[in-house]
């Protein structure tokens, strides 16, 4: 039996933390996020891969992931369907696989409230440095798995070149009471994977289930992501301000939104989206925007220390498979410690599986998104190359990696 840390306790943390446990190993999980984790993201796309994740950390709850959708729907500015075709998925939430993930792995194996300030190798193990409510204490491993997200601290630490890229683009997100929808959206929207296309920008969204994770109809939730350039600089600044004035340069709480961004982007959503849409932006309470960011790592692994999950690679959303990639990352972290122990071969074993995976990812992400930019100031219709991302995505977004299906779409 290994010992071994993992740092931050959301979604990849989790998936690794349980797989390892199960393996056997003494896992130790150190999240610096002190209290309830619930509430923090919205809708996830599942991918067959991350059904197998579940199976493979030893949870068997496809019954009841989420929401089944049976297929695709795009919508134009006026409402009306223009493609509509069959592709069944079960679409789930943050919140969910953060419960079935939590519950599965020991409690008391799993530290709240403690910051990872430095990491450190010396005599064939790993000396994590932590801070908590102001006390500093140390924990010692025979492999450390970074798993804490975008702005890692430990990537930092060891390869500080790699740094998020802003691609020049927000998502606008949310959630809205499926009770609260006209008779129009319920019919025409609610029970699809849909999507709008306004010159520039792209609007997805597909039912999730509703609070304490019902899915009975009736209760459910629409979840939406509405794609938007936001130049660097005085646009994304004023986005990312909140109404007293202040700055958050790394990401905005939802809750700080200004009011005056949110008055704004329900006005657009009137103007640009289908009815539907827009009256799904207008119901949802408090709609939240984030930048969107490639990281592209050229390396994983540095002695007994591996990243995985967002803190090695984000790929943008429009394959849909950052927690996807996440659980993928742990499947070849645990194999790779079956195969040699926890060492630095398995970590080796592990970067040369995940890298080119998580390369790929990216750059398909990048050129499905790349048609989202700041307008030109004249109203166009979509060009070739618009429509064959759009359709793309569509698929990418239940398929990613099903690369013979893109032969299908034909304009
Ligand atoms: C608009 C949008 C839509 C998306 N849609 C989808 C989708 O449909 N499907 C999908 O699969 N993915 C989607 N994603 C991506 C997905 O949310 C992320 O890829 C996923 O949450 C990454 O999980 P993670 O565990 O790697 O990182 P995170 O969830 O970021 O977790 C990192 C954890 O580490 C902790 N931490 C950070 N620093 C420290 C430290 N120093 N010490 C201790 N703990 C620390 C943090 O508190 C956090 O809990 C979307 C993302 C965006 C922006």
């Amino acid at each position: 039996m290994a010992r071994i840390l993992v740092i931050g306790g959301s979604l990849g943390g989790l998936f690794v933390a349980n797989m390892l446990h199960r393996d056997g190993h003494d896992v130790q999980v150190l999240e610096k996020v002190k209290g309830s984790m619930n509430g923090r993201g919205a809708g996830i796309v599942s991918h067959d891969v991350l059904v197998q994740s579940l199976e493979r950390a030893g949870l068997d709850v496809q019954a009841t992931l989420g929401v089944e959708v049976p297929g695709r729907v795009l919508l134009d500015q006026s409402g009306k369907s223009l493609i509509a075709f069959d592709m069944p998925q079960v679409l789930t939430s943050w919140s969910r696989l953060y419960q079935i993930l939590r519950s599965a792995f020991p409690a008391d194996c799993y530290h709240q409230g403690l910051t990872v300030t430095r990491v450190e190798e010396r005599d064939n193990s790993v000396h994590v440095l932590c801070t908590t409510d102001g006390n500093e204490t140390t924990w010692q491993a025979d492999v450390l798995i970074a798993s804490d997200g975008i702005r890692s601290n430990v990537r930092q630490q060891f390869f500080p070149k790699v740094q998020p890229q802003y691609a020049g683009y927000i998502a606008w997100r949310g959630v809205c009471d499926e009770s609260l929808l006209s008779n129009l959206t319920r019919t025409t929207l609610f029970d699809y994977f849909g999507f709008c296309v306004p010159p520039d920008e792209q609007i997805i969204g597909y039912p999730v289930a509703g609070s304490d994770n019902d899915t009975t109809p009736g209760h459910r939730a629409y979840n939406f992501v509405w794609y938007r350039p936001a130049a660097q600089g005085e646009e994304l600044q004023a986005l990312l301000t909140d109404a007293d004035g202040v700055h958050y340069p790394l990401g905005i709480p939802p809750h700080k939104v200004d009011w005056r961004q949110l008055a704004k982007v329900r006005e657009d959503a009137r103007r640009l989206l289908s009815p539907q849409f827009a009256e799904i932006l207008e119901k949802t309470p408090q709609p939240f925007l984030q930048p969107i960011f490639d990281v592209a790592s050229d390396a994983l692994v540095a002695g007994r220390v591996a990243l995985m999950g967002d803190a090695s690679f984000v790929a943008r959303p429009h394959i849909g498979m950052g927690v996807a990639k996440a659980s993928q990352d742990a499947v070849a972290l645990a194999d790779a410690i079956r195969t040699h122990g926890a060492n630095s071969t398995a970590l080796a074993a592990y970067a040369k599986v995940r890298l080119p995976a998580g390369q790929s990812a990216v750059q398909r992400a990048r050129w499905l998104g790349s048609y989202i930019k700041s307008p030109d100031g004249q109203t166009k219709p979509m060009n070739v190359r618009q429509h064959q991302s759009i359709y793309e995505t569509a698929i990418d977004l239940g398929r990613y990696g099903h690369q013979s299906e893109f032969k299908e779409y034909s304009l």
